[in-house]
């Protein structure tokens, strides 16, 4: 058997790079597998207003790059590849990536979640050829065109707010007539002159011609009556569902799909704890997915010393 780690940590968001800064503090010398897609969801976001310590803001891609940075600092070694599985069922824990193994004493997981699909007719067909699940990435695209969102969150909102920098005109489609959204975001949507609103709106499927969209069928969630809207991109912002697929079930997780923790930060496995978005259902913030991230590591580390 090669090298058998210390701690191997799975996520490169807020929560995996904090349990790395934490973990390389206490010299437990981590081995971070951040993904291709490395930084997590803060890397599709634009402006971070409400991360405490910077007044001004920040951008997403930035402090991203800032944590990575600092977890580094301590000696945590950080590769940017996909984990494909794990195998939980002894120790030392094993850890595949890319056909190679890696061993370790523990594992912290912070995989985090990816945009949910809305799933409606033709969706497959028009999936970034006019709908896309991330505004920051694609919105310049829209530039003086019209477009859709859909969803009654926060991350609606955000993104409707952003995409007024780019399309001349931008629908929000919520399925309800309340917004889940908070106060604020909802606020600042509705005051903005270029957005205007579809509630009580589903998409029942998605049209085009030569494979570019070019518009929906829209149903009245009240009376289900449909209509004709045309429009020149899509936007879904739904909500998020965990990455737990690379565990093939062999953590407890609830419901949805969520890794659910037994006690403090630890899974069903001893030794194998989870922190951020692939366990909270609740606040879904990048500052509770860092303090997380640090309450794992803490957990962890008591873990190994007293194992
Ligand atoms: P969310 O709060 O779960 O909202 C998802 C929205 O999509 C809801 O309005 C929901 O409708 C709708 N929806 C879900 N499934 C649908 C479907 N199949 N068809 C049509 N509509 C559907 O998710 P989120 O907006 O991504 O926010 C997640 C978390 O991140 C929240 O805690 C939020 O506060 C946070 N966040 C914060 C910020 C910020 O503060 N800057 C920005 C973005 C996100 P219903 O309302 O009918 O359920």
């Amino acid at each position: 058997m090669s090298q058998v780690h210390k701690v191997i940590i799975i996520g490169s968001g807020p929560a995996g790079y904090t349990a790395a800064l934490y973990t390389s503090r206490a010299l437990l010398k981590p081995l971070l597998f951040a993904g291709y897609a490395s930084g997590g969801q803060l890397m599709l976001t634009s402006d971070v207003e409400n991360y405490p310590g910077y007044p001004e803001g920040i951008m997403g891609p930035e402090i991203m790059s800032d944590f990575r940075k600092q977890a580094e600092k301590f000696g945590t070694e950080i590769v940017d590849k996909d984990v494909s599985s794990v195998d939980l069922s002894s120790r030392p824990f094993k850890v595949t990536v890319e056909g190679e193994d890696f061993f370790s004493e523990s594992i912290i997981i912070s995989t985090g979640a990816e945009a949910r699909w809305l799933g409606s007719e033709n969706e497959d067909q028009y999936k970034g050829r006019g709908i896309s699940t991330c505004a920051t990435c694609d919105g310049a695209f829209f530039k003086d065109k019209e477009v859709i969102v859909i969803g009654g969150g926060d991350s609606a909102m955000e993104e409707a707010t952003f995409l007024t920098r780019f399309a001349s005109k931008v629908t929000i489609i919520h399925r309800r007539e309340r917004l889940r959204a908070s106060q604020i975001m909802s606020l600042r949507a509705r005051e903005n002159p270029k957005i205007d609103w579809k509630l009580n709106t589903s998409i029942k499927s998605w049209t085009g011609s030569d494979n570019i969209l070019t518009g929906a069928v829209l149903t009245n969630t009240k009376d289900n009556t449909d209509s004709n809207l045309s429009f020149d991109g899509a936007f879904i912002a739904i909500g998020h569902q965990p990455i737990t697929g690379f565990l093939e079930n062999q953590l407890d997780v609830d419901n949805h799909g969520y890794i659910l923790n037994k006690i403090n930060t630890m899974t069903s496995v001893n030794g194998v704890f989870a922190c951020g978005d692939v366990v909270d259902t609740r606040y879904r913030q990048a500052i509770t997915a860092a303090g997380m991230g640090c309450m794992a590591a803490i957990d962890c580390e008591r873990w190994l010393e007293e194992n």
